[in-house]
């Protein structure tokens, strides 16, 4: 280890709570750094329109909205890193965070690296990101009122964003590639009893298909008589999972499901005093960016309140 920089805080991440984090930090006169990551601004850069963030009537895109956030860190503070952190030592106090530029320590850490939504994986699925493709029922379901769209997966979460589609849009297909749901039996009774649903199991999607205006349906393959078909759709959501981006702290703090585990002491603490979770990567639940800032509040309350128990 040479020389690292040292930061009573540091704030990994730069989505909605890494910025809220960073705002109240610097307001409460902290000597802090915000790391951004890879991905300046977060997930929400992705998406083009956001209808439910508060205090913006119009639709804005995630760029534009993240833009706002990073500008008003900037405004506060100097201390924003361009830097992703490849190896943490949380061992013992001041922590050590190996960056692959630089390295740092801190009396304390907030983590709001995010969780990132797993995608199909197939070419046609970038194509049309953001014109008819999405990961978020709830962020997207609204632009589909009346219309036609598919949801893809077969678990909770699946059946959840399908009951909460199924009051907005025309018709919503689940495709699954098992010939049974992984939702719980409570669920899955619901989704038979309603009457825009339907279901097409032990299939795959290959191909999402579209024009210049975005999705017009997806190509799907039955995995036991590899028949094709299409469904005409103008939306579809993948909701396969998430993938907490915590392999930098495995087997360094409590987690569940790569969810970090928070509510040791203080709301947004970790197992090990000083280090704090605040965003989608505490949370397998909730992926709101409005969420994801008021943890970001939440965990600069809790790290300052640390801090000044040091002082003691
Ligand atoms: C396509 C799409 C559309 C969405 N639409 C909406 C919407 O309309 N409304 C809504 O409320 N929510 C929406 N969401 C969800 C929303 O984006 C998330 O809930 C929110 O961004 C979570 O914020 P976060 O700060 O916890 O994490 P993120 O925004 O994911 O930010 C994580 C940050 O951590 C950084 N990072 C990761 N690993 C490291 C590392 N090793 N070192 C340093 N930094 C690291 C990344 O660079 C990034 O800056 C959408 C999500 C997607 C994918």
């Amino acid at each position: 280890m040479s020389n690292p920089k040292h930061y009573q805080l540091i704030i990994l991440g730069s989505g909605p709570a890494g910025c809220t984090a960073a705002i109240y930090a610097a307001r409460a006169n902290l000597n802090f750094a915000m790391i951004t990551g890879l991905e300046q601004g977060g997930q929400l850069t992705k998406t083009d329109k956001i209808a439910n963030w508060p205090g913006e009537p119009n639709e804005i895109s995630g760029l534009d909205l993240m833009e706002k956030m990073m500008k008003q860190v900037r405004n506060f503070s100097s201390d924003i890193l361009l830097d992703s952190i490849l190896k943490a030592d949380l061992s013992k106090r001041p922590f050590y965070l190996k960056g692959d530029a630089d390295e740092y320590s801190c009396d304390a850490l907030i983590i709001a690296t995010g969780a990132s939504a797993k995608f199909l994986g197939i070419p046609s699925e970038q194509k049309y990101m953001g014109r008819g493709v999405s990961a978020c029922a709830v962020c997207d379901g609204f632009f589909y009122k009346n219309k036609n769209v598919v949801i893809v997966g077969g678990g909770n979460t699946t059946a959840e964003e399908a009951l909460y589609l199924a009051k907005i849009a025309a018709t919503v297909t689940i495709i699954h590639r098992r010939d049974s749901m992984r939702a719980e039996a409570l669920v899955i009774d619901q989704l038979k009893k309603t009457t825009n649903i339907k279901f097409e199991l032990n299939s795959f999607v290959t191909e999402i298909l579209g024009d210049e205006k975005g999705v017009t349906g997806v190509a799907i393959q039955d995995v036991n008589s590899n028949a094709t078909k299409i469904i005409e759709a103008q939306g579809v959501f993948i909701a396969i999972g998430y993938k907490p981006n915590t392999d930098v702290f495995a087997g360094q703090l409590e987690m569940e499901q790569d969810y970090i585990k928070t509510g040791y002491g203080a709301k947004t603490a970790t197992s090990v005093p000083g280090v704090f979770a605040a965003g989608d990567v505490a949370s397998g639940y909730y992926h709101q960016a409005v969420i994801a800032a008021g943890s970001g509040c939440t965990a600069m309350h809790d790290a300052k309140n640390f801090l000044s128990s040091l002082e003691k």
